[in-house]
């Protein structure tokens, strides 16, 4: 589905992304992995044209993505992506902040997009909270509805860039859940978390990234038993 070669990313003079190469295949979950500063933030932004980069070659489905503004516009309709600080738009109700891709950006019908996310809802639990704003839910469902923000607009693809980080302890298990299922329906996801026991439950794949560079790339869930680097194994030590 996605292909990255030789990706090279710089912040001025300061080399952040160092000749990144990997692939997601079609329904897969790969987690990325790596201390704080080793770039996955930066990486998964330059997937979604948040970020130039150098050099490299990305690829979607087969076809080589120029990043021109034009294109990156089309492409985030099919590669969905959600932060760790919860976006929504502080004036719209839930169900507007929904909304607004479906209709502004993708022109669909008002009564096919509204059943779809009065549906997309009620699968994170929170129906009862369509004409709600913002500022009235909690770090937990907040991030769901921004999780349902960006399925409405049926991607292929979703980025998730640590989304329970800032959420109290006892609000982190409901957003796991939401990616879980989502991951059992076979949605294809890339996801930075420092939850390691959900990274176990969810990994297909694994990209351990230190400096910039992939310093493991692994099948399965065989990199939280046996990991092959020492600052990989040091890694999962001080996770724990
Ligand atoms: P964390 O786990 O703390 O979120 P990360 O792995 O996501 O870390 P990045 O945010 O991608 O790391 O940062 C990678 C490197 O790039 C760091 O050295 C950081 O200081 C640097 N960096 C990130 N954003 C910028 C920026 N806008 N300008 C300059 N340097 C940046
Ligand atoms: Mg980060």
């Amino acid at each position: 589905l996605l292909k990255v070669e030789h990706l090279n990313k710089a912040y001025g003079t300061k080399q952040v992304l160092h000749d990144i190469n990997f692939s997601v295949t079609p329904g897969s979950v790969t987690v990325l992995l790596g201390p704080s500063g080793s770039g996955k933030s930066t990486l998964i932004r330059c997937l979604n044209g948040l970020e130039e980069f150098q050099s490299g070659q990305l690829s979607f489905e087969d076809q080589p993505i120029k990043p021109t503004p034009k294109t990156w516009q089309q492409l985030r309709q099919k590669i969905g992506m959600v932060f760790q600080s919860y976006d929504l738009f502080p004036n719209l109700t839930v169900i507007d902040n929904i909304l607004l891709g479906p209709l502004k950006v993708q022109k669909r019908s008002k009564t096919e997009a509204l059943k779809q996310a009065t549906q997309l809802l009620k699968e994170v639990d929170l129906t009862d909270y369509a004409d709600a704003f913002p500022r009235q839910l909690s770090g937990g469902q907040k991030q769901r509805i921004a999780i349902v923000r960006a399925l409405a607009l049926n991607p292929e693809f979703m980025l998730f860039d640590e989304v329970t980080a800032s959420l109290d302890p006892e609000m982190v298990r409901g957003v796991l859940e939401v990616m879980l299922n989502l991951a059992k329906r076979k949605m294809t996801m890339l996801v930075v978390t420092h939850e390691m026991n959900f990274a176990q439950q969810i990994a297909d794949n694994v990209l351990f990234l230190e400096d910039g560079a992939i310093l493991e790339k692994t099948q399965g869930k065989q990199f939280f038993t046996h990991p092959q680097t020492d600052r990989a194994r040091e890694f999962l030590d001080s996770m724990a």
